[in-house]
């Protein structure tokens, strides 16, 4: 376990229902993603090669490198992942994610957010202040202000995760009605209906 690192779309899951990452990785129940989620990643990938030729005016930061899909990975954090895109500058590297739908930021994308912010500071040596979340439907940026404190938070919310999958206990899920009929385990959780 101690080599073990948790995928960073593993935080989003865990804050929608913990249960979801125990099916997902202690049961290794596989995901089954319905289309829309596929239209979203194609959509993803598609949106984040265009912003290669796209002007970086949005971001304010026109002396920034900009690099799609970047995969982020490094000895000193126990999470990886691959982010959307990074903008680069001499002093600092802005993390961003693309989002298809939506036009607020959920506690979730953020923490997302963090956790590559996180990882890329460490590994281009720059400082992680602000990332970005964009909202393609809506023509939306969104900067959003990182401080330490967050940062720790983040840790600690991989080391609760971390935690419950070395464990391997079925969780408690204090989800609602909502959640849980649109989840793909719905079936496993004949405990709580
Ligand atoms: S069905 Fe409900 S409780 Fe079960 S994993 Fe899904 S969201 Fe969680």
């Amino acid at each position: 376990m101690n080599t073990y690192k948790l995928p960073i779309h593993l935080i989003r899951q865990y804050l929608f229902c913990p249960r979801v990452v125990y099916f997902l990785e202690v049961l290794c129940i596989p995901k089954t993603s319905p289309s829309w989620v596929k239209e979203g990643e194609v959509h993803h990938k598609k949106q984040a090669e265009l912003f290669k030729r796209r002007t970086l005016a949005r971001f304010q930061l026109e002396e920034a490198l900009f690099k799609s899909n970047v995969t982020l990975s490094h000895d000193a954090c126990n999470f990886y992942g691959i982010c959307d895109g990074l903008l680069i500058s001499s002093t600092h590297i802005y993390p961003v994610e693309i989002k298809l739908h939506g036009s607020k930021p959920t506690t979730a994308q953020k923490m997302q957010l963090i956790a590559y912010g996180i990882l890329a500071e460490k590994i281009y040596k720059k400082r992680f202040e602000l990332g970005f979340i964009l909202y393609e439907e809506k023509g939306k940026t969104i900067p959003l202000h990182v401080n330490e404190e967050e940062k720790k938070i983040l840790t600690c919310k991989v080391e609760e995760i971390r935690h419950l999958i070395e464990q391997g206990k079925l969780p408690y899920s204090n989800a609602d009605d909502g959640k849980c009929t649109q989840c793909e385990f719905e079936n496993y959780c004949n405990d709580r209906f």
